[in-house]
């Protein structure tokens, strides 16, 4: 069994029960104290922190909404002096403002530590040499993935994405044994390698860490067909951390939550209780270690369902089933978060179309591509196709500056979107996954 920290990995119930409990009220009395937005939230609640006392009294506490990061932003939610964070990641939110979390060394220490544990069990060493293929940035993924690599004490190749051609020549010359990206670019990869006439037997690729979008069981087999590989789901969300709040073990049947940092919860979004080990619905996390930006009962957003069960690998901690979807209308497309509202914004502030428009979602080569249909208005559609054309790339470059992905945008005529006479359809998301 490759367990990176088997004292914390394979800890018994009665054991994880009481860390998590004290870690739970000291990070509410931290975030009490120093975070006033959750000092507001208890107050409201008539809670002070000497209430939370056992992982028992966790559904006591309020919940934090993404939109919570967005009204205090950039840094109203966070717990500590600016002068104690060492890291500022960001991800893209519904009207265009970046979701921001910050790191303290320590976080990043904890960051390190759950993302070997990650990249261990898809069987990484000290040994393999891990090719980082997720995006180096703002965005988690790269780095995050970077940290665990480094702390198992693996041979990291910081790639990053794209630039296909060099990544294939990289991984046969330089030996990868570990791929670290989203499935897709994974499968975009094994399509390039059988067309440059590389053969799985050339490479030494053994395993693969892939997260960041859903994905289905069917691509998972494909993936590993192709590649010659075993591929292992991770998850996370740079809120929580980044990568490395679960990650599925070779056993595949679900993903280990790294509970000792990381408490999950199943609730009813709409009745918003606590939902007993089984059931389907909203992922909850609260955070017991963080110290830059503690989250307590964070919503997700994702549709998932825990197991307590035993796991073949030996692990103890609970497992959450793959990510069913999500209670929004949020769309992950090439491992970025859309949301309907921030193209809706972009074309309400041009204002030279109607408010009408369509996005259709489509995967082919295993890559997802946006198009954008924008009604025009009668004025507009009588204009010069210069004009209607000039719209267009205007268009184009504006969803692009704010979406932070390339887009196909085209106009057309009035009435050709079809109207509905309850919540709009906008979305057409013909992936299958
Ligand atoms: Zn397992």
């Amino acid at each position: 069994m490759t367990c990176w920290n088997p004292v914390y990995e394979c800890m018994s119930r009665d054991e994880m029960t009481r860390v998590q409990g004290s870690r739970l009220a000291d990070t509410v009395k931290r975030v009490y104290h120093n975070v006033p937005f959750y000092r507001e939230k208890m107050q409201k609640l008539g809670l002070e922190p000497g209430d939370i006392r056992t992982i028992e009294d966790l559904p006591k506490l309020p919940f934090t909404y993404k939109q919570d990061l967005r009204d205090t932003y950039p840094y109203g939610m966070f717990a500590v002096p600016l002068s104690e964070i060492i890291r500022i990641h960001a991800s893209s939110g519904t009207t265009g403002k970046q979701t921001v979390v910050g790191y303290t060394r320590r976080d990043i220490d904890t960051w390190a530590e759950v993302m070997a544990r990650t990249l261990a069990s898809a069987g990484a060493t000290k040994e393999s040499f891990i090719q980082v293929a997720y995006g180096y940035g703002l965005f988690t993924g790269g780095l995050g993935a970077h940290y665990g690599a480094e702390r198992i004490g693996a041979s990291v190749i910081p790639i990053s994405g794209g630039n296909t051609k060099r990544q294939l020549q990289i991984m046969k010359d330089f030996g990868t044994t570990h791929l670290a990206c989203t499935p897709s670019y994974a499968l975009y990869l094994a399509e390039e390698l059988e067309a440059a006439g590389i053969r799985k037997g050339d490479l030494k690729l053994k395993a693969g860490s892939f997260g960041a979008e859903p994905w289905s069981e069917g691509m998972r087999k494909e993936i590993e067909e192709r590649l010659g590989i075993m591929a292992i789901d991770i998850y996370g969300l740079s809120e929580i951390i980044g990568p490395g709040v679960s990650t599925e073990c070779p056993s595949q049947c679900g993903l280990h939550i790294q509970e000792d940092h990381f408490v999950p919860e199943i609730i009813d979004p709409e009745t918003e209780r606590t939902l007993p080990p089984g059931s389907k619905g909203e992922l909850v996390f609260t955070t017991i270690t963080k110290e830059g930006l503690p989250l307590l009962r964070y919503r997700t957003r994702d549709i998932s369902s825990l197991d307590d069960g035993k796991c073949a690998c030996g692990r103890t901690n609970v497992r959450m089933s793959k990510v069913a979807g999500r209670t929004d209308d949020m769309l992950i497309i090439r491992g970025v978060n859309v949301f309907p509202s921030q193209i809706e914004s972009v074309l309400l502030d041009i204002g030279d179309t109607a408010p009408h428009y369509l996005l259709i979602v489509d995967r082919a080569d295993n890559l997802d591509s946006l198009e954008i249909w924008v009604e025009m208005t009668p004025q507009l559609f009588s204009d010069e196709v210069k004009h209607i054309e000039d719209l267009e790339r205007k268009i184009k470059k504006e969803i692009e500056g704010t979406l932070g992905i390339s887009a196909k945008v085209k106009l057309v005529e009035p009435k050709t979107i079809e109207r509905s006479e309850g919540k709009a359809k906008r979305v057409i998301d013909k992936r299958k996954i």
